[in-house]
Order: structure tokens, then C-alpha cells, then sequence
């Protein structure tokens, strides 16, 4: 008997279940070891056909996508029961990634922004949609939107972690070999499919050769080959991001938004790029004083128009922020 193999789709945009296929034809020794028991983007299966498998009957579960509403968190739960092995597979499952930034609003701003005050929205009677409404054919349900958004390990106990939005093919391919290759399976708790340094230390692009005098978006000047983006004054998060993609954006002129989290040791990833930038931001020598260095400061920090979506872009959900608190 094949060992069961499951893959789940939460709160995310589908590209993890896509990068699966970036394994190219390794997918096919994939699918000799494994059968796949449950995986909604591949095979037709329903929540009952996995409800009435045994406990642990699954050997490996992918489990990608962030836990937004009350149905990612019971699948989230479902699957912990059903899997041996659980893994929290790409940014969303791993730290909550883009849809973490909802968590700088309430649920309440998000319906708001959505159903009241879209532009592209018709709703004269001002129907906020609700987890339960009766209807004149019947009741229809929708599961209950959370009040923010986690990551797998904040609701369950996860065996091991995925990096990467989406994880990289090269890096997909480590992974899979981690349990079809026949060794014995590293600690649980581990990050699998990522390198141990800083994104830093494996581009290729001049550093420490000067400071950034000014910030710039993507869309206000264009880079120079070779010398590191941050200090040309693009906020590249190199510094701030675990190693393991081959610096797949600085290698072709963008900068790094910190897709493969936050490098071994740092717990939060946007503190740590903040510390970075302090290390490198130099007011000048010839301030006349702390008045006019606070100045210079403000004047740099205000081309960073979006400090939190800059820095957080993927570690919200998971940073010693965690979001807004609504009150
Ligand atoms: S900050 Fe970005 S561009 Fe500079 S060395 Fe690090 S990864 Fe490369
Ligand atoms: S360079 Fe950064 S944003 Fe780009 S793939 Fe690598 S970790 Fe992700």
C-alpha cells in the first residue's frame, strides 16, 4: 500500500498548489510513492470523504494557504486529526503572508471597504452579507469571517514548514525528496526547502559600497546592475529574509520583499529590517545638531510611503505586531 498523501487549499491564490508542478517531471515519482487521498484543486473529494477516514490516516498533508474564516480553520483542524505528518506549505500557512495585512484593519473596515464603499459596487439596501441568512428557498450559510488572520501553526500543531510565496521549484524538489528519499525525516519543528543565511549573503550584488541618500519606489528610477539595491536607496529586504530562492529578484533588477520570511534567529522579520536600515542610514557628519539630523531622518523615512506593507509584506499575522487591535 502507497503511503496517502493529502494537499489543501485555504486562504491563499492557488500559486502554492502551481508550484507543486515546478517539480517538473519529479512529480511523476511523486505520484508513484504517494496516493492522493484528498487534494480539492486535483481529485473531486468532499469534507465528509476525509471526515470518515481514520485518525492519522493520512501519512503527508500539505496544507497551504492562510487561516481567514471559520472554514479554514476547520479544515485546518480536520486535517491535523486526519494527517501524520502536517505541513505548513508557502508564506500563508507558514506566517500568514499577503492576506496577514488585512490585519492592520478590523473585520468591520473590511465589509465596509468591500460591500458599502466600493465604487464598483451596486448595493442600495446596504446588505452586509452575514454567516447565516434566510432566504425564501431556504437558509444559506457562509462560514464566519475571523476577526484576523493566522497562520496553520497559530490554530494547530505543525510538523514542519515551508517557506516561500511560492515555495521555489528548485526548493519543492528538496522537500519532496525529504520524504520520498528514504531518509530518516529531520526534527519535527524544522523549516524545510530554505537556506540557513540572510538573502544577502547569496546575491551577487556589490555591498557596503555606499549609503542610501534617498528612498525610491519601484516605479521612480531604475536600479544599476551589480551594486546592492538597498544601498541605491531601494528597500530591498534582503537583509531581512531568509536565504533559499538564489536571490531569485535582486538577480534580475527587483528588489527582495521578503518572501522566504525571516532569516534563522529573527522572530520578527520587519524589526529586523528596521534595525538594518538603522545601521545604515547616515544623516551626515555636518548635522548642526540633533534638531536638524531628526530632520534629515524625516526627509529619508518619508519616501518609505507604506512602512508596514513594506515590512511586513508576508510576516503580519506572525510578527510581534500580529496587526490592529480592534476595540
Ligand atoms: S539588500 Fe538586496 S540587493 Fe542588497 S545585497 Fe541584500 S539581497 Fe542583494
Ligand atoms: S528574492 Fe525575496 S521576494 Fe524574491 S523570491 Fe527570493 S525571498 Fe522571495
Amino acid at each position: 500500500m502507497k503511503p496517502k498523501f493529502a494537499m489543501y487549499w485555504a486562504s491563499g491564490c492557488g500559486g502554492c498548489e502551481i508550484s507543486l508542478l515546478e517539480i517538473h517531471d519529479q512529480i511523476l515519482r511523486f505520484a508513484e510513492v504517494f496516493e492522493i487521498v484528498f487534494c480539492p484543486c486535483l481529485v473531486d473529494g468532499k469534507k465528509e470523504d476525509l471526515a470518515k477516514l481514520g485518525d492519522g490516516a493520512i501519512d503527508l498533508t500539505f496544507f497551504n494557504g492562510a487561516i481567514r474564516n471559520q472554514e479554514d480553520e476547520d479544515m485546518a483542524r480536520l486535517l491535523r486529526t486526519k494527517s501524520r505528518i502536517l505541513v505548513a506549505y508557502g508564506s500563508c500557512a507558514m506566517e500568514g503572508c499577503v492576506p496577514g495585512l488585512s490585519n492592520l484593519s478590523t473585520a468591520a473596515d473590511h465589509f465596509e471597504a468591500v460591500y458599502l464603499k466600493n465604487h464598483t459596487t451596486v448595493n442600495p439596501e446596504a446588505v452586509i452579507p452575514g454567516s447565516r441568512s434566510e432566504v425564501a428557498e431556504g437558509i444559506l450559510s457562509l462560514p464566519v469571517f475571523a476577526a484576523s488572520v493566522r497562520s496553520l501553526d497559530q490554530v494547530v500543531a505543525v510538523d514542519y514548514l515551508v517557506p516561500g510565496c511560492p515555495p521555489e521549484g528548485v526548493q519543492v524538489e528538496k522537500v519532496i525528496e525529504t520524504f520520498v528519499g528514504g531518509s530518516p525525516l529531520p526534527p519535527s519543528g524544522s523549516l524545510l526547502g530554505a537556506g540557513e543565511r540572510a538573502l544577502c549573503e547569496e546575491c551577487p550584488r556589490v555591498r557596503n559600497v555606499r549609503r542610501p541618500t534617498r528612498f525610491y519606489r519601484a516605479h521612480q528610477q531604475i536600479p544599476e546592475e551589480g551594486v546592492c539595491l538597498l544601498e541605491q536607496g531601494f528597500i530591498c529586504l534582503g537583509p531581512a529574509t531568509r536565504s533559499g530562492c538564489g536571490a531569485r529578484c535582486p538577480r534580475n533588477n527587483m528588489v527582495c520583499i521578503g518572501c522566504y520570511g525571516p532569516p534563522p534567529g529573527v522572530d520578527d522579520q520587519g524589526a529586523q529590517m528596521i534595525a538594518a536600515l538603522g545601521s545604515m542610514l547616515d544623516p551626515g557628519k555636518d548635522c548642526d545638531g540633533e534638531v536638524e539630523r531628526t530632520q534629515r531622518l524625516d526627509e529619508l523615512f518619508s519616501g518609505i510611503v507604506d512602512p508596514a506593507g513594506t515590512f511586513y509584506t508576508f510576516s503580519l499575522a506572525k510578527s510581534m505586531l500580529g496587526g490592529k487591535v480592534g476595540r
